[in-house]
């Protein structure tokens, strides 16, 4: 009998070797060739236009009409040279996916003649159709127009697609009233607060500092999985995730996976994707296996917040497109397989001075430290003090099976700085007192630059298991998702740590102007910041029992769910920190909430149909079939004369089968039951909660008995690719 299932493990068998080589040319003379980056713009533009353009970027004002008629004719020339056919305005849109609606340069003169045309119009602003976007109901109120405006920071790209050419624009999305309708608008929002508060504290280390900027190198997991096996799997396909599916005899256990030898097929993947990567100027340079079977890492080199999230996520579009092209496809799901690790994104944060200087990296000499340890600490105090946010940052349906499994870092925020820092925040604490001598202060501040070695990097024992960890000259956010955009944890990053600077700022200000020595100041409002912050930091195991009631005691919040976690985003507290920050408004905050809830729930009611549609029309007639199987053979025997007892085994099996079969039946007719009643929840809110602890918990009841059966059942019926199948693709 042939089931998808035996087609798909033949295709996978005949799969040729992987050939391709990597092109013998030097990265460096590939490297952003399709980018319109700096370089390219000051060749293509006037001397004078240039300056300008220059100017206008870097006092952060708003480019005239004129200027980026110029800049359109500049870019248009450099595509049309490159072969261009087609330009789009790309953005990210709360869907979570990146959107793009592409136009012909092409068009026809008054007189009739074709020519190509692209102008400052073009680029500044397009109308795409938005009305299929999530909104939260902020454009129905309005009107059902959104727009894309250019945003000039992040430079324009040519996207290779099966030797067709698009110049693609990346822009903001913005509803007709200028509410941010996707993730960049705030993002950019939140970089320009950071940039503010933080360059006012930097000047008073140094003077000279005009701009802070915040950096993010990203490190992403993802799986690798023959294609075949991918459409063999509609869970795979509809959701990401395997939603049934019995652990492999050989799992990770042996933890051979990690740095070991990567296969062939997937190599020659990730070759072809580097080296479209590099084209695109996404500075990719390491990849290694990870923990589990078929998953892998990619990590570039870091770059401003702005550029690095826009990279991301043409990182994540480019792995679909070049994986299909090796017959493989990239999970990108937090959680594809029970029982084998997921993916994360390490986010990788630290801010950046005009002046070449990271925030974040110990100093040379005391007075360096001393800026090192201001913007250290507040950031820990940020982090204190709205855990809660950052925790709504990460929040997604498919996030919730990883966070708190045992591998990756728990719900629970807390900071991990390591050995060497916690000994310099003791310092400080006990000895800085509200009559500071200046002998003492002097005294400390050598102490403290004897106590933190000068490469601080190779010296942080790195605690893997913290959410959110110190690691030698940035710190890493690891709890966000493998499938997230990195947007919404850096935009509420440098959200919380623009105002805590603000609020550091103020406070020294204030003693100064009474007449106080500003280290001593700075020192004193830094004990103040350990003083408050100090229970989120845990140097200890995250992944354990006793550091969840540990965190209990000091009243952290450990939110395991998405629907509760996203609570936090509508306290007044939060409120007031994203109008006071000026990223959000009110009504922008409210739609964002509802449009996150939507999207949970869409998520749910999907693995809900999926598990119904699978356990109906998939898994109980393979079963089934078996069990008759069974029962001709007992039938059979006694025919033959043969006693009962001859066929006890085989009873066995039968009634074994019969009971999961009745049990999958009931979970599924009781999950459509308790979908139904999730329907008729009133709020969005309640709703996903319903789903959340009534249609959710279902899942497992039901797959429980599905990886049962596919023990029982003979190998030949089971209709879905098993995961030693999927994850052992060599
Ligand atoms: P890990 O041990 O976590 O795998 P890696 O060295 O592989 O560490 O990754 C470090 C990541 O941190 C890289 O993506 C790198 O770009 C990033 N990174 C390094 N310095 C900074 C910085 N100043 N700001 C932001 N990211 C940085
Ligand atoms: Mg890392």
């Amino acid at each position: 009998m042939s089931t998808n299932r035996s087609t798909a493990l033949s295709l996978f068998l005949s799969r040729p070797k992987a050939t391709k080589e990597r092109e013998n040319r030097k990265i460096s003379s590939y490297y952003a060739e399709n980018v319109f980056n700096d370089s390219k713009l000051r060749s293509y533009l006037s001397n004078d236009a240039y300056k300008a353009y220059s100017m206008t970027i870097s006092g952060g004002s708003k480019i005239s009409r004129e200027l980026a008629d110029q800049i359109a004719a500049a870019i248009k020339a450099w595509a049309i040279e490159k072969g261009t056919t087609h330009y789009t305005h790309w953005f990210q849109p709360l869907t979570g996916t990146t959107a793009e609606k592409h136009d012909s340069f092409f068009t026809l003169s008054g007189s009739g003649a074709a020519m190509e045309k692209f102008d400052g119009d073009a680029l500044v602003q397009q109308e795409p159709d938005a009305s299929s976007f999530p909104s939260g109901g902020l454009r129905a109120t309005f009107e059902a127009r959104g727009y894309t405006a250019w945003d000039p920071m992040s430079p324009a790209f040519i996207m290779d697609i099966a030797g067709s050419k698009t110049l693609c624009i990346p822009t903001v999305f913005i509803s007709y009233t200028g509410e941010a309708l996707d993730h960049k608008a705030p993002l950019l929002r939140s970089i320009e607060t950071l940039d503010k508060a933080a360059t006012g504290v930097a000047r008073y280390f140094d003077r000279f500092v005009n701009k802070v900027t915040p950096t993010l190198g990203w490190e992403q997991e993802y799986f690798v999985i023959d294609k075949a096996m991918y459409y063999a799997r509609p869970d795979l396909m509809a959701s990401g995730r395997t939603v049934f599916g019995r652990g492999p005899a050989k799992g990770q256990q042996l933890e051979d996976h990690y740095f070991g030898a990567i296969p062939e097929r997937v190599y020659s993947f990730m070759v072809d994707l580097e080296m479209e990567c590099h084209k695109l100027g996404i500075p990719v340079r390491t990849r290694h296996n990870e923990v589990a079977p078929s998953q892998f890492e990619c990590a570039p080199m870091f770059e401003e917040a702005n550029i690095a999230v826009d990279h991301n996520q043409l990182l994540m579009d480019l792995m679909d497109r070049v994986a299909r092209r090796h017959h493989l496809i990239v999970l990108l799901h937090e959680k594809p397989f029970a029982g084998i690790n997921g993916s994360g994104k390490h986010n990788n944060w630290s801010m950046g001075t005009d002046t070449g200087t990271n925030l974040l990296a110990p100093g040379k000499t005391p007075r360096n430290n001393l800026q090192f340890l201001t913007f250290f600490i507040n950031t820990i105090k940020a982090v204190h003090d709205h855990s809660d946010l950052l925790r709504a940052a990460i929040a997604a349906e498919s996030n919730d099976y990883r966070l708190g499994a045992n591998e990756a870092p728990p719900a629970i925020i807390s900071v991990f700085i390591g050995d060497y820092l916690t000994k310099v925040l003791d310092a400080i604490e006990q000895r800085v007192d509200n009559d500071l001598k200046e002998e003492e202060e002097n005294e400390l501040k050598l102490d403290i630059h004897k106590m933190i070695p000068d490469v601080m990097m190779d010296n942080t024992d790195r605690n893997r298991t913290s959410p959110f960890a110190f690691t030698g000259n940035k710190f890493e956010f690891r709890a966000v998702g493998s499938s997230a955009n990195c947007a919404d944890p850096m935009m509420v990053l440098n959200m919380i740590v623009g105002n805590q600077l603000n609020e550091f700022k103020e406070k020294v200000d204030k003693h100064i102007a009474e007449g106080e020595k500003k280290d001593s100041a700075i020192l004193k409002e830094l004990r103040a910041c350990i003083k408050s912050a100090r229970n989120i930091l845990f140097e200890g195991d995250n992944y354990s029992d006793a550091w969840a009631n540990e965190a209990a005691k000091r009243g952290l919040p450990n939110i395991k769910t998405t629907p509760l976690a996203l609570d936090a985003y509508t306290t007044p507290k939060a409120h007031k920190l994203f109008k006071e920050t000026n990223i959000l408004n009110d009504k922008e905050q409210e739609a964002r909430h509802e449009i996150h809830l939507e999207k949970y729930i869409k998520k749910v009611e999907i693995e809900a149909s999926l598990i119904e549609e699978l356990s109906l029309n998939q898994i109980l007639p393979a079963c089934i079939r078996y069990q008759t199987e069974l029962l001709n053979n007992i039938k059979s025997g006694s025919d033959a004369g043969l006693t009962q007892a001859s066929f006890k085994t085989q009873h066995k099996i039968v009634e074994s089968i019969s009971k999961h079969i009745e049990a999958v039946y009931s979970g599924v007719e009781n999950m459509i039951d308790a979908r139904e009643k999730a329907e008729h929840q009133k709020t969005t809110r309640e709703k996903a909660i319903y789903f959340c602890d009534k249609v959710k918990p279902l899942f497992i009841e039901i797959r429980s008995h599905v990886d049962d059966l596919e023990l029982l059942v003979e190998d030949k019926y089971w209709p879905l690719p098993k995961y030693r199948e999927i994850l052992f693709n060599r």
